[in-house]
Parts: structure tokens; C-alpha cells; sequence
């Protein structure tokens, strides 16, 4: 079992590669293979640090020279998202985004333009304590949370 580093200050590159580490254990123990292109798309994942289209990350597979078409790139979305290692966003008339999920549990949060598509990340430590206050009250385990503000992003606004 992989153990993380606790209290080391971890760039955005090493996060990603820790995540894909993890990705890798977690797609084994399910007893998945690691083929090529499942590693190819877990290795473009790991490198961006907000959501993607299965597109966006199609294109960015062939700009790299690899030939993974996009039907496998869907596949291997939707394995990583049932097993709870990919954070799904979806921005409307079906097209969804995905992330890494962190194993340690850092995140951020969206905000999506419903005019342009447009989705920007925010943190915000007020608000992951409102909602540690919130599950307390319920008495519940909340283990995750989903928060997307939607509106008109200041270009749209400004049009
Ligand atoms: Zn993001
Ligand atoms: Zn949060």
C-alpha cells in the first residue's frame, strides 16, 4: 500500500503523478490491465490541472502522436470514473469533463458560464467549512461533496 507523504509541500506535477500511481493500483485491483492507452489517458489526466472533455483529451493523445481513438478514450473515462478516480463535471447538453480525483482529497470547485461554456476553478476555505459544519449537524459521513456555481462569466456578461 502506498503511503503519502504527510505535511510535505507537494507540487502540481508530483500530485499528479501520485495520482496516477494511485489510478494504476486502484485499475489493478479491480482487476483491470493497465493497456496502453488506459495508461496513455491516465498520463494526460495527470498532467492537466482542471476538467477536460473526452475530446480535449483525445486531442491532446494524437498532438502527442499516439493514435488512441476517441471510442477508447470514452472507455477509459468511464473506468476511471467508476471506480471513483476521476472527478466528473458535467457542463450541460451532455458533455462531461473529467479531473483527477485526488486521493488525499484536495480539490477545488467550478464555476461554469451557461452562455459560453466556460469553466473556471475556485477554493475556498469558508466554504469546505460550512460544509464540515453542515455534515456534523446531519450527523452524517459525508465523504464528498459536489459544489458548481453557474451563471455568466464576465466576458459574457460584458457582451
Ligand atoms: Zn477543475
Ligand atoms: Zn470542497
Amino acid at each position: 500500500m502506498r503511503m503519502t507523504i504527510a505535511g510535505a509541500l507537494t507540487t502540481k506535477a508530483d500530485a499528479g503523478q501520485q495520482w496516477a500511481d494511485h489510478a494504476h493500483a486502484v485499475i489493478r485491483a479491480a482487476g483491470h490491465r493497465s493497456s496502453a492507452p488506459r495508461s496513455a489517458v491516465v498520463q494526460t489526466l495527470a498532467a492537466q490541472s482542471c476538467v477536460r472533455s473526452a475530446r480535449e483529451i483525445g486531442d491532446s493523445l494524437r498532438r502527442d502522436g499516439s493514435e488512441i481513438g476517441i471510442a477508447t478514450v470514452y472507455r477509459a473515462l468511464e473506468l476511471l470514473d467508476e471506480l471513483g478516480l476521476v472527478q466528473r463535471l458535467d457542463v450541460g447538453e451532455g458533455s462531461a469533463r473529467f479531473e483527477p480525483a485526488l486521493p488525499t482529497g484536495e480539490h477545488h470547485h467550478h464555476v461554469v458560464c451557461d452562455r459560453c461554456g466556460q469553466v473556471s476553478q475556485f477554493e475556498d476555505e469558508g466554504l469546505e467549512a460550512a460544509i464540515d459544519r453542515i455534515a456534523e449537524r446531519l450527523a452524517y459521513r459525508v465523504g464528498a461533496h459536489d459544489v458548481i456555481l453557474r451563471g455568466a462569466c464576465p466576458d459574457c456578461v460584458r457582451a
